[in-house]
């Protein structure tokens, strides 16, 4: 089945193909998208029919010569889903190497960091490569981006640790564009004069849980009303400075969830027993569980469950998942824990959190804040108004977070969407920061923790052998926008272009003691504090070395 592209029909229905498919499962072929047993067993078909070819094409490559490279461009990862015909696991490795593309145009500039974090986690310990680009829009316009913007992407991936590679595709006539070799040129002459940092294991704080199974069957034919929550909790933790990796349901064990202090399933509405019993044993080890509003609730044709897969694990009991998107959540400042949960964020105020909600009450839990159904107005009660704004809120339907402990652990259900939220059309500042203090609430104590502008993505890094602790610093600061082609009837704005060396003050805290700390840049300068350093920041790649 080879043709599965970026939409319908989402397949091949030749002769071959339903032969194939009617001696494999004994039935006909399903004839399109129907969302139930029949399409589950399509999808099936189709991804293990990719996975033969490619795997067909590899041993004929190397039968031919066996020192060539395979590598597949792999669209197994979001904001692709099923369409292509890849899951994130199954199809990412059959080359030599997992391959990941960023595009800032197309994706947006977080997309070099989760991109990266998505690939190294469809093989932990393997090799992956991110692709970038030279030019601004796509492979082959005749744009070409400054040195400045093309850098903060090169070392934001090689952070990462991944392999970095720069698409050009050469002009008409055959030749080359020497300008674009001489900034490629610049901006590999940086990361390379750097190279030994780009080493170490990563320390990290948060596992982001992504189900494929969910991307199937709860996303379907709209793959954002998933991966919308996932790109958002990613986008608050590096925002936050909350250093995160990946954890994916086709390759996820016992050993992969106790590698993060704190595991965060956001939306992940599709869970196999398997994969509950793995939550269950490493929290009562002790691991701190979030949960975002519609995990569990759903089965594995995408059908709604009565009660949702975690609901014994975390103390609650389902009341409704929400039809309305535009509820709010309330904070306050009651307890401890209440004014943890609500740092920076005002308390006993309502904030937009758009998204998928769920209501529930408490069985063992113990709840915090409120949530809010929104007004609706007479004409949308009445059916006959299509008034799409969100609205305002009404009244409150249960608790916004509830907090269970479990073993040595604890879960949190959080009973909005603060990552759809955040990554969506209504965003606000609030759904970001509640994500943070709820992690800081859960993992009070980090191995290092770093105080930062939003515009920096922080990496950390250990290197054991040589006692060894790498802080890299990685600033994305863009001008200005102005409005976007189409406007005002579309809502396209596009990125703007990283020209300028960003200048900031960051502090950095080590829960271990260090012996010394040496920044790479000569313009940085570093000063000693309780705990730690502040160090004042020039340049688009740093890295604070301590040595302990
Ligand atoms: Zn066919």
């Amino acid at each position: 089945m080879m043709d599965q592209g970026f939409g319908p029909p989402y397949g091949c229905w030749c002769h071959r193909c339903r032969d194939r498919y009617e001696s494999t499962y004994a039935r006909p072929m399903p004839a399109g998208a129907g969302w139930d047993a029949d399409w589950a067993r399509m999808l099936e078909f189709r991804y293990a029919s990719s996975e033969s070819f490619e795997r067909d094409l590899t041993e004929h490559v190397r039968s031919v010569d066996a020192d060539l490279t395979v590598a597949f461009n792999h669209h197994g990862a979001p904001p692709f889903s099923w369409e292509t015909g890849q899951r994130p696991v199954q199809h990412a490795h059959i080359g030599d190497f997992a391959t990941g593309e960023c595009g800032v145009w197309a994706f947006g500039a977080l997309h070099a960091s989760f991109g990266a974090l998505f690939a190294e986690a469809t093989k932990p310990d393997g090799h992956y490569q991110m692709v970038m680009q030279r030019n601004v829009r796509m492979y082959h316009d005749m744009t070409l981006r400054p040195v400045a913007d093309m850098l903060w992407e090169a070392a934001t991936l090689l952070a990462h640790g991944a392999q970095v590679t720069v698409v050009d595709k050469t002009p008409y006539d055959g030749a080359l564009d020497p300008v674009a070799y001489s900034r490629i040129g610049e901006m590999f002459a940086e990361t390379h004069r750097n190279r030994e940092h780009f080493a170490g294991r990563p320390i990290r704080e948060v596992g982001l849980y992504y189900s494929a199974k969910t991307r199937d069957q709860y996303g379907r034919d709209d793959p954002d009303k998933y991966q919308q929550a996932m790109l958002g909790v990613h986008k608050a933790l590096v925002y936050a400075h909350i250093p995160v990796g990946f954890i994916l349901d086709e390759n996820v064990t016992a050993e992969r969830l106790s590698a993060f202090p704190v595991v965060c399933l956001p939306n992940v509405a599709v869970l196999a027993q398997r994969e509950v019993d793995l939550l269950t044993a490493y929290v009562e080890d002790g691991g701190a569980l979030v949960t975002t509003g519609v995990t569990g609730l759903y089965g594995p044709l995408g059908e709604e469950l009565p009660e949702g897969a975690l609901a014994d694990l975390a103390g609650v009991r389902l009341i409704a998942c929400l039809d309305e998107r535009d509820v709010h959540v309330a904070l306050n400042g009651e307890c401890d824990a209440a004014r943890a949960l609500s740092a920076d964020i005002p308390t006993d105020w309502p904030f937009l959190v758009h998204g998928q909600a769920t209501a529930y009450e408490m069985t063992t839990a113990t709840p915090y804040g409120r949530l809010y159904r929104p007004h609706r107005t007479s004409g949308q009660r009445a059916g006959d108004q299509a008034y799409h704004l969100p609205l305002s809120p009404d009244v409150p339907i249960g608790p916004a977070i509830l907090v269970n402990a479990v073993g040595k652990g604890t879960v949190a259900t959080v009973c909005a969407s603060p990552g759809v939220a955040f990554a969506g059309e209504y965003r606000n500042v609030e759904p970001r920061l509640l994500i943070r203090n709820l992690i800081r609430l859960l993992h009070p104590e980090p191995e290092v923790a770093i105080d930062a502008p939003t515009f920096v993505e922080s990496v950390v890094t250990e290197d054991a052998a040589a006692r060894l602790l790498r802080v890299h610093l990685i600033g994305c600061i863009t001008p200005p926008q102005n409005t976007g082609p189409g406007r005002p009837h579309s809502n396209r704005v596009l990125p703007s272009m990283m020209e300028d060396t960003p200048l900031y003050r960051v502090r950095v805290r080590l829960r271990r003691e260090f012996r010394a700390v040496q920044a790479l840049g000569p313009d940085t300068v570093v000063t000693r504090i309780a705990g730690g350093v502040e160090a004042v920041v020039s340049g688009i790649h740093e890295a604070l070395v301590f040595s302990y």
